[in-house]
């Protein structure tokens, strides 16, 4: 059917890339593109043989011109952006300059303001509209599916939503003392910001890790899960019918927060340069040079991850519930495509929503995020893709 560029080619990416061989039907041909062309090729010859023609190229995802280039020879339906937030606007400035479709899973952050938000991105709407062009933002887990759950919820089983609690567990063991499951200066980012979360028309601010609850998650047993802002609650509120409150929890075991703690309290987590032997560093982008590097959990990672939505609100004038969930099994992830499921849960919707962009099954120009289309087609592929859903209409609720 036709190719795809894939930019960046770290956990998620490598996920996506496996998922795109599998499909050659819709991915003919790919390119993976990153900063470092070694990672690339070395995928590549792994992959090789396969019905899916793979080529590689050196790109700086920073500049724009570079990345013109890269597209005008290369010619993709669509670009998948998979490597960091800080590339999103290039990335986007590249896709509008050659009329390129534009698939991502994380929205743009400032590299200097741990501050994530989707006001630079929906700045483009006009552009890329009259470019008759695509952006299909947050094409991940979370965001991504929980986004797909929710339209979907609100298709099938809702006249009105009005509360949504999004909740991610992981209960992957890696054996470390302390790592994180994806990039650790992306992943650090977040959850040392302070939480929040959206009430009646409003942000209300927490501290961070303030708000506590303990959930008793299927297949994977009671665990806690703290309160966090995520991106996407900022656009499920305002593009959900009748939403009076929107929160998102991520569980975390009391290791990690206990080292957590101990690297903000001593400095390490900060992103103000210092000056260290004549040379500026950032002290988190120093830390991440030291753990463990994400790709490197796959083998050693057990246990399940399970990502879901729960939902309250009215059907035909009476009150109803509804948790749609997905768990992953981390060593089932690794035999399949050699990641663990975290890169799993965000590689294979970045392949879906390239997937439904490049067979005009979503066919919209415009930047939007992933729930204003209709989720059928999307939550159809979860459960052929390797992510399938399952759904509980009397679900714990949380308080
Ligand atoms: P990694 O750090 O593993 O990979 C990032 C890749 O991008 C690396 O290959 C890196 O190159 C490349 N890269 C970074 N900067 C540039 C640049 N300037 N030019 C070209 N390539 C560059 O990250 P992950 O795979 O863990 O995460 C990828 C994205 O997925 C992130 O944006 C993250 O926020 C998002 N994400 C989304 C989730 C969701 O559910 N929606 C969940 C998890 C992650 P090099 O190899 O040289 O370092």
């Amino acid at each position: 059917m036709g190719k795809a560029l894939i930019i960046g080619c770290g956990g998620v990416a490598s996920v996506t890339i496996h998922k795109c061989c599998q499909n050659s039907e819709v991915f003919e041909e790919i390119c993976i593109a990153s900063r470092t062309k070694a990672k690339c090729d070395a995928l590549k010859a792994k992959l090789d043989g396969g019905k899916t023609k793979i080529s590689t190229a050196q790109v700086n995802a920073d500049n724009v011109n570079e990345l013109v280039a890269l597209i005008e020879n290369f010619k993709p339906d669509v670009v998948i952006n998979l490597a960091l937030p800080y590339q999103d606007l290039t990335i986007m400035d590249a896709c509008l300059a050659t009329k390129t479709n534009y698939v991502d899973t994380a929205n743009y952050e400032p590299l200097d303001t741990a501050k994530f938000e989707y006001k630079w991105q929906w700045a483009y709407r006009e552009r890329f509209e009259k470019a008759g062009i695509t952006a299909l933002l947050g094409s991940g887990f979370d965001p991504g599916v929980t986004g797909v759950f929710s339209a979907y919820a609100q298709k099938h089983y809702f006249d009105e939503i009005h509360y949504i609690d999004i909740l991610d567990a992981n209960a992957g063991d890696h054996g470390y003392p302390f790592a994180t499951n994806f990039n650790p200066e992306i992943n650090i980012r977040e959850v040392t910001a302070n939480g929040s979360y959206w009430e009646n028309g409003k942000w209300v601010e927490t501290e961070p890790m303030e708000i506590k609850r303990v959930y008793n998650f299927p297949q994977i047993g009671e665990k806690d899960m703290y309160l966090l802002h995520h991106e996407e609650l900022e656009s499920l509120a305002l593009n959900i019918n009748g939403i009076k409150r929107i929160r998102f929890f991520m569980t975390f075991g009391q290791s990690y927060l206990t080292h957590l703690k101990c690297l903000e309290n001593v400095g390490m987590t900060s992103i103000e340069p210092i000056e260290y032997e004549g040379k500026q560093i950032v002290p988190l982008q120093f830390l991440k040079a030291v753990l463990p590097d994400p790709a490197t959990l796959g083998p050693r990672t057990k246990g399940k991850t399970n990502i879901g939505c729960i939902f309250q609100g009215i059907k035909d004038g009476k009150p109803r519930t509804y948790y749609i969930y997905n768990v992953c099994d981390h060593q089932e992830c690794y035999r399949e495509v050699e990641s663990q499921a975290i890169s799993y849960t965000t590689g294979v919707p970045a392949m879906i929503g390239a997937m439904l962009l490049m067979n005009k099954t979503w066919n919209k120009p415009g930047v939007y995020n992933i729930e204003e289309f209709d989720p059928d087609p999307f939550m159809d592929a979860l459960n052929q893709w390797g992510l399938p859903w399952q759904e509980s209409f009397e679900p714990e609720l949380v308080d």
